[in-house]
Formats: structure tokens, C-alpha cells, sequence
């Protein structure tokens, strides 16, 4: 029997390398799999040694699909981290890994699907909301969307200009900064997911991403602000 295509491993040339951040590095892969997923998918990642020892990790794509045959990923190094660590700061444009996906379908989002849109991501856990920021810029700003973002500091946060430069020119994009270590930042509390919702009105899809303590604090927010825990999906990295 042939393997389903999403359970094949694919070979993935790294196409450009750049910091996006002091902790985050984004990776520009040429893949087949790039011409076809749906944002806020993920794919799995394997890396082989010369000797032969294989490490696998998840990775959502941050892109939108947009014809080029390339995802990009955004990968936030871990002290000590084995994959992050090597994306970080071993690898190199023209080096070649392996890719498996995409990968979850229910946590992704495109335009037919309807909104209005609210997002809330931790730290890395806005990638998969990105891709689906991009989608939305890309074919369906008509869409209500609002994105909370809790990140240490604002040096940290991933995408913060583009993210910013959309809110600033779409009048359907909200992005409600929690900021956690940065002197006078805002925190996620009850008061930021009562402004999302102010600007989005009742939302019809509800993505959370990031830690496990991150997906739990935001859902409880969401849910004692009347959403109904239904339209919730939620994505964890782990920790
Ligand atoms: C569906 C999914 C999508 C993901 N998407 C992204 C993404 O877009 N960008 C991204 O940077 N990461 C993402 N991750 C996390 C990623 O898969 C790895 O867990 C992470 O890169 C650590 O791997 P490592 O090999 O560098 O660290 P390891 O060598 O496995 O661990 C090093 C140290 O970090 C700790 N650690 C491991 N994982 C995490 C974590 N997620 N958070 C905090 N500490 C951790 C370990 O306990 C250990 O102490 C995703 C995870 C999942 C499940």
C-alpha cells in the first residue's frame, strides 16, 4: 500500500537564513509540500547526522501559501535545544532537511472558513496566527480579525513591524500587545480580551497557540468573556 503523502518525509533546500528576532531565527525552505497547506498548519522537521542519528521536531509554517514553492518556518532557539540549536546557529543556506506534512487540519484557517477572527498567541505560538494574518492580508481583510500577543518584550516579538504596519493601515485588524517584562506593559487579563472583542465583535473562529500555561490562561479569559468554548481550537508547543 502506498503511504498517504503527508506521511512521507520530503527533501527541503533551505533557500535564505535570516535573524528575526535576537532569539528567532526565520528559514526559508524550498519544498513540495509548499504547494499545497492551509495556514496554521504545521509540518515535522528531520534532521540526519553524517553518522546517521535522526532528530525530528513540529514546526508550524509562518507562511501563507503564495505560489512560490517555499514555506518559511520561525524558529526560536532553546538553551540547549538540539533542533532549534542547529537551525539557530549551525545552519546554512543550501543545506538540505527533511519535511513531513502538512499537518493539522483543524488548526487552520482559510477565508471561506468565516470569522470574525480572534487569535491569541505565547511567545513562538504566534507562527501559526501569523500565517493566518498573512492569508487573511493576502485575499480576505472584509474578515474580522483581532490578534492578542503575550511576549516578554517587545524586542521579542516576532513579526512586531509587520504585525504593527497591518493594524496600522486595515481598519479589520486589532493587534492587543500583552507584554510581560517590558516596564508599563500591558498583561493578558480580562480588560485586553474585553478590547479584542470590542474590536472584532462576537468571533466565529478562535485560535489560541503557545505553552500549555499560555493556552490555558487565554481560554479561561475567552471563555468567562462569553465565548462559547466550542469555537476554540487550540495549538501547544509544549512546556
Ligand atoms: C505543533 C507544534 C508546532 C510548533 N511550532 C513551533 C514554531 O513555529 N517555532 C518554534 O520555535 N517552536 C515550535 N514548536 C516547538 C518545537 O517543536 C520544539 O519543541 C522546540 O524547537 C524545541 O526543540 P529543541 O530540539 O530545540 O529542544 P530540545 O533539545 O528538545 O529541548 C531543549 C530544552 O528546551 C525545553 N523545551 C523543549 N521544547 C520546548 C518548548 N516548546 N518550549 C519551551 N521549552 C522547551 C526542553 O525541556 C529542554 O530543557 C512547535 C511544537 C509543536 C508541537
Amino acid at each position: 500500500m502506498t503511504e498517504p503523502v503527508v506521511f512521507r518525509w520530503h527533501p527541503a533546500e533551505i533557500t535564505a537564513i535570516t535573524p528575526a528576532t535576537p532569539l528567532v531565527t526565520s528559514v526559508r525552505l524550498r519544498c513540495t509540500l509548499a504547494e499545497d497547506y492551509r495556514a496554521g498548519q504545521h509540518v515535522d522537521v528531520r534532521l540526519t547526522a553524517a553518522d546517521g542519528y535522526q532528530a525530528q521536531r513540529s514546526y508550524s509554517i509562518a507562511s501563507a501559501p503564495d505560489g512560490s514553492g517555499t514555506v518559511e518556518l520561525l524558529i526560536e532557539a532553546l538553551p540547549d535545544g538540539e533542533v532549534s540549536g542547529w537551525f539557530t546557529q549551525v545552519a546554512a543556506a543550501g543545506d538540505t532537511v527533511e519535511l513531513r506534512g502538512p499537518i493539522g487540519g483543524s488548526f487552520s484557517w482559510d477565508g471561506p472558513d468565516g470569522g470574525p477572527l480572534l487569535l491569541a498567541g505565547g511567545g513562538s505560538g504566534v507562527v501559526p496566527l501569523l500565517a493566518m494574518l498573512r492569508r487573511r492580508a493576502q485575499d480576505w481583510r472584509a474578515i474580522p480579525a483581532a490578534l492578542i500577543y503575550a511576549t516578554r518584550t517587545r524586542a521579542e516579538a516576532i513579526a512586531l513591524p509587520e504585525l504593527e504596519r497591518l493594524a496600522a493601515e486595515d481598519p479589520g485588524f486589532a493587534l492587543h500587545l500583552a507584554v510581560t517584562r517590558d516596564p508599563g506593559g500591558k498583561r493578558l487579563d480580562a480588560a485586553l480580551v474585553a478590547d479584542a472583542l470590542g474590536r472584532t465583535g462576537p468571533p466565529g473562529k478562535v485560535f489560541l497557540c503557545g505553552s500549555n500555561r499560555f493556552v490555558a490562561a487565554a481560554s479561561d479569559l475567552i471563555v468567562a468573556a462569553g465565548v462559547a468554548p466550542g469555537l476554540i481550537r487550540t495549538e501547544r508547543f509544549g512546556a
